[in-house]
């Protein structure tokens, strides 16, 4: 299959690029990936979407989904595995076997949850130990759970949280939030949640047979002292790392996998390829930038297959 424009990933800069690329009339095919709609799908609430004081992550998503597909956008369901970007046209190759030419290519397959890397974690993932509240919450009816991290997505876990559990104490290394000050408004009144700061998860202690967590041993960074904490549940809300194997050393990152784009651009190292949301921007990270930088791609790719002779 042949397309001039080829878009890699489903989220807001995916989908957008999808609207703006069919409207110029340039038949784009969208290669969903293995999280159709993104990171916004596992989140709940979401209250900074313009002209929605509040929509759930998975319906914007789906909404944005529909409004590709009305504009002509060919949504496969499928996952990229290889990508060949030393030939012209590219290819892109699938989980499925199958091969995508394309003219030109827009990376948008944004960027999955980061992990501590303690052995302890890695044993009880998915017996107790989770990336993603809205995914497992509901597992912690009445019971213990500890928050890891400092950022927005912790603070909206924590506060998630609450409708399940009794108690949520909240991690944090440092002694100041890195989340936005209404999110620390919620979660310092909040009278489920605790903070603890100036600690470092350093173990997840639990049970064997059944596999399960019962409790975490911190580590306190100002003092070095440890101790043990009873929990049933963690959850690790660390950040975020950019999906793009695909492309690194293929094309120029940044330390991180940050795909380098030219200035006020989405144009990559490589001409033809654009880099639009998460997979490009270690700064803002947010649904409605992603949205802005899946438009841009979608211009310059345009632009790009007009000096090429393909529009
Ligand atoms: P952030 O990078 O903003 O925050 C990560 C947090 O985890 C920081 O507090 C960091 O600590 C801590 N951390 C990182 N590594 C470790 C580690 N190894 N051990 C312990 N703690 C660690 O990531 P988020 O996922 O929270 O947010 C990503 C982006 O998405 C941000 O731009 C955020 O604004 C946005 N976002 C927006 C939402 C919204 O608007 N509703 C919702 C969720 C996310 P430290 O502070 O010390 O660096």
């Amino acid at each position: 299959m042949h397309s001039k424009v080829l878009i890699i990933g489903s989220g807001p800069a995916g989908y957008t690029a999808g609207v703006y690329a069919a409207r110029a009339m340039l038949e784009p095919i969208l290669i969903s990936g293995f999280q159709p709609g993104g990171q916004l799908t596992i989140t709940t609430e979401v209250e900074n979407w313009p002209g929605h004081t509040e929509i759930q992550g998975p319906d914007l998503m789906v909404n944005m989904e529909a409004h590709a597909k009305s504009t002509g956008v060919k949504i496969v369901d499928d996952h990229v595995t290889e990508l060949l970007v030393d030939r012209h046209p590219f290819m892109a190759i699938t989980d499925k076997g199958s091969h995508y030419s394309a003219d030109s290519i827009i990376l948008a397959t944004g960027a999955q949850a980061k992990w501590l890397g303690l052995p302890s974690e890695e044993k009880f993932k998915g017996f107790g130990v989770s990336a993603c509240a809205t995914c497992d919450g509901f597992f912690y009816r009445n019971k213990k759970v500890v928050v890891i991290g400092g950022g927005n997505t912790a603070a909206e876990e924590a506060i998630f949280l609450t409708k399940f559990a009794d108690k949520v104490t909240l991690i944090h290394r440092r002694d100041t939030l890195r989340a936005e000050r209404i999110l620390q408004n919620r979660l310092t009144s909040n009278e489920k949640i605790n903070l603890l700061w100036n600690h470092e998860l350093t173990e997840i202690l639990g049970s064997e047979n059944p596999l399960g967590v019962e409790g975490i041993k911190v580590k306190n960074v100002t003092d070095g002292s440890e101790k043990n904490l009873e929990c049933d549940g963690v959850f690790v809300a660390i950040g975020h790392s950019p999906s793009s194997e695909l492309v690194i050393n293929k094309m120029d990152t940044y330390d991180g996998g940050y795909v380098v784009t030219e200035p006020d651009s989405t144009k990559t190292s490589i001409p033809g390829i654009f880099a639009a949301g998460d997979i490009t921007d270690s700064k803002y990270r947010q649904a409605v930038t992603s949205a802005g930088m899946g438009c841009m791609a979608a211009l310059e790719a345009e632009q790009f297959l007009s000096e090429q002779g393909a529009d």
